[in-house]
């Protein structure tokens, strides 16, 4: 069953549901609109279920009645009215099979859902209004007295299947009940209305307006049962999102390196994990930046290590900003120590966009009057690639061939991109 919860979070929805259930077995308040909509909504979801369920065993059970009544009215009529009954109550069972029958049909278009209660009223009023007339039209009189078991039936089936609102149904029920006695009593009226005594019509009213009122009074307490355990499951609903959050929110954290908000080198090396297996399967290159500032202890030392964590924080940004492909992964591998993992990258490439790193870190301009390369903040870079057609190295080795490569850059004076090359 689709029980979605309403599309935007109410704010503080858990404490406003907790308040409302303490203590309470039933509950006979309405909520705040958003809340009491999506409860409709709810009850709507599941009635429609309901029927769609029973719309095509209850046809049958409908038709099986029809078919068993034609001959019970017809031994049991008197003679001289059996035609009149037996037509009636052919039109009360096509007036039913006409409501049932419209509703597999209702029930694939999409209005049917946002007008639920609407249609539903409408179908329930001429339901009740027909059947409630044709009950009214029997001669024989424990006949006339049989259909008005009937009428009571029809009503239980739109009180307590349908899950409307109880005043709503009330005012549908009682005024198609007694349109019913009106219009009965108006085309008959000339004729003998009520032939042989008053008995039919106070029995009418006696079991409409029971019927109605027992209708009411059940389906009332039943809705404040409906509101317990909709905000019941409701919670449940909201804690689990809450629980899901949570730990989306802790898997995050587990990954993340809070000074830079790049992966951390834990999530490096799980996704590193990953990637290689993959070009081993694949046979594509796979290569690896290890990427280290300069003179960053000096940096330190000269504008304090505050300043020191916003440079870091800035030049993970660039790294970030150059990572166009989703598989591109940039990660704290250390103190002033990146990493970025380019899968499916052959070395020209990696060099090409180690360049473009170097360049973008040279033109954030961050001073650095300190350092003996720059006047600004730059850094050193190692490219190892990793063909897996004739090497036999491990990631563990490619990591180390990177570093390598940057101890290389920096000996050749810093501020420049080395590849490793295989002695
Ligand atoms: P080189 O040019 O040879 O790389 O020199 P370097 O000073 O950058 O290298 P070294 O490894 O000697 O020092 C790294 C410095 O990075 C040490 C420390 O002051 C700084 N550092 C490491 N982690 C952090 C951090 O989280 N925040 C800040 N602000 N500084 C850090
Ligand atoms: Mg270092
Ligand atoms: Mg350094």
């Amino acid at each position: 069953m689709k029980n979605k919860p309403p599309a935007t979070p109410i704010p503080k929805e858990d404490v406003l549901i907790r308040e409302l259930l303490s203590g309470q077995r039933f509950l006979m308040r309405s909520f705040q609109p958003e809340m009491e909509s999506a409860f409709w909504r709810t009850l709507a979801e599941r009635s429609t279920s309901m029927i769609n369920g029973f719309i095509f065993p209850g046809a049958i059970v409908y038709l099986i009645l029809g078919v068993l009544n034609l001959p019970i009215v017809y031994y049991f009529s008197w003679s001289y009215f059996r035609t009149q009954d037996l037509y009636n109550l052919a039109y009360m069972y096509a007036i039913g099979i006409l409501c049932l029958g419209t509703l597999p049909a209702l029930l694939k278009r999409s209005f049917f859902h946002q007008y639920f209660y609407a249609i539903m009223g409408t179908i329930s009023f001429f339901g009740v209004l027909s059947t409630s007339y044709f009950s009214l039209q029997f001669k024989t009189p424990w006949v006339s007295q049989a259909a008005t078991y009937d009428v009571v039936l029809v009503y239980i089936l739109v009180y307590f299947i349908i899950g409307m609102k109880p005043r709503f149904i009330f005012a549908v029920g009682l005024s198609a009940g007694l349109l019913a006695l009106a219009i009965a009593y108006f085309r008959t009226a000339n004729f003998d209305f009520i032939w042989y005594s008053n008995e039919e019509l106070v029995r009418y009213v006696y079991y409409v307006g029971l019927i109605n009122l027992v209708g009411l009074v059940v389906s009332t307490v039943n809705i404040a049962k409906e509101r317990v355990s909709f905000l019941q499951s409701r919670l449940l609903e909201l804690d689990k999102l809450q629980a899901e959050d949570m730990s989306d929110k802790l898997t995050r954290l587990s990954r993340e390196d809070p000074v830079t908000g790049l992966a951390n080198r834990r999530y490096f090396n799980e996704r590193m994990d990953e990637e290689w297996e993959r070009a081993q399967r694949s046979g594509e290159p796979l290569s690896v930046l290890f990427i280290d500032i300069d003179h960053f202890k000096t940096y330190n030392d000269t504008y304090g290590h505050l300043q020191g964590d916003e440079a870091l924080h800035q030049v993970a940004q660039t790294l970030k900003l150059f990572l166009h492909r989703s598989t591109d992964l940039a990660a704290r591998y250390g103190g002033e120590e990146f990493l970025v993992l380019l899968p499916n990258t052959p070395v020209a490439g990696a060099k090409t966009v180690a360049d473009k790193v170097l360049a973008a870190v040279d033109a954030l301009n961050i001073e650095h009057k300190k350092s003996k390369t720059a006047k600004f903040v730059t850094v050193s870079i190692g490219v190892s690639t990793c063909s897996f057609v004739d090497s036999e190295v491990t990631i563990a080795e490619l990591i180390n061939q990177a570093d390598e490569a940057v101890y290389k850059a920096k000996a050749d004076g810093r501020h420049r991109v080395r590849e490793y090359h295989r002695m």
